[in-house]
């Protein structure tokens, strides 16, 4: 039986959110559109946060308005609270991520409120989304450490998502948000998060700030979970982590895993070129090892296997 991972990319959200670079809408609609013919199941593709915040989702709308939705595609909006479920809502997301922090300072800082009652609001937008047809996921930031307060404890995770057990998310995400977990980590986690959820599906989300992610990649792999965040490009800073260096790249991601005989569906040779194309619209080249170094076999396009 052929093992497969889906990748979930995130370079129109995460990947972008941070660049110097605003991209006009047409560029982003172009960016969904060239990932999702890639082979690209599920695009995190705007958030519907406060646009004063993050300047570079301020769009949020009239990307998700100009993109070609075609079937198989799940587009999927980032939401905070009850307003953005709307906004997600209006703008035909099929997927709403609910985004929670394991950290108190964290929580505080980037959402307004702290973790019970972030916890508390997820729970009901989890719950609001499902009824309105919309698939769900939760993820869980700062998983694996805080900018603020450092180590985050494992136990803390797993109480949080505990407390979100009874909104049934479809998906449960855990997220290195400032790229400084390690794979014993990825282990426990996943396997503290299976023991509380059997049924529910398992993502992580990595950055590569510390040269941790294509390793956090295996560990999360070879633990069983079901879906990967990844950026085309390695596009992807975080405001609270100086000198990030991005997603993990959808190109390495996709590299590693074919060699290994893990199915991701997804053609390499066109996530390598729309990276070339995001870098060209970023003004700075992408960060991805295959990007640079090129795939191997160096072999022509249309081999995707
Ligand atoms: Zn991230």
């Amino acid at each position: 039986m052929e093992r497969k991972v889906e990748i979930v990319e995130v370079a129109p959200r995460d990947g972008i959110q941070n660049e110097r670079v605003l991209l006009p809408s047409a560029d982003k609609i172009e960016l969904i559109r060239r990932v999702a013919e890639a082979g690209t199941d599920r695009v995190e593709a705007a958030s519907f946060v406060n646009p004063r915040r993050v300047p570079q989702m301020a769009d949020a709308e009239a990307v998700m308005a100009g993109v070609e939705r075609r079937p198989g595609l799940s587009l999927i909006g980032l939401v905070l609270n009850a307003a953005g479920l709307e906004r997600a809502r209006a703008a035909r997301c099929d997927e709403v991520n609910v985004v929670v922090v394991a950290s108190e300072t964290f929580s505080r800082k980037n959402q307004g409120a702290g973790m019970a009652d972030m916890a508390a609001a997820a729970a009901a937008i989890l719950q609001d989304a499902r009824a309105a047809g919309m698939r769900t996921s939760v993820t869980v930031g700062a998983a694996f450490g805080c900018p603020f307060e450092g180590e985050v404890p494992a136990d803390r995770v797993l109480a949080m998502i505990e407390s979100l057990l009874p909104a049934q998310p479809h998906e449960i995400a855990l997220a290195d948000t400032i790229g400084c977990g390690v794979p014993t980590q990825v282990r426990a986690l996943l396997a503290g998060t299976r023991a509380l959820a059997p049924a529910a599906r398992l993502r992580c989300h990595f950055h590569n700030t510390r040269n941790t992610g294509l390793a956090n990649v295996l560990a999360a792999v070879e633990a069983g979970v079901d879906a990967l965040d990844a950026s085309t490009g390695g596009f992807g800073g975080c405001p609270f982590a100086p000198a990030a260096t991005g997603n993990v790249a959808t190109e390495d991601v996709v590299y590693m895993l074919e060699r290994m005989g893990v199915a991701t569906g997804i053609d390499l040779d066109a996530v390598l070129r729309t990276a070339q194309w995001l870098g060209e619209r970023l003004e700075r080249p992408p960060i991805g090892g295959l990007s640079r170094a090129g795939r191997f076999p160096a072999v022509s396009a249309g081999a995707c296997a």
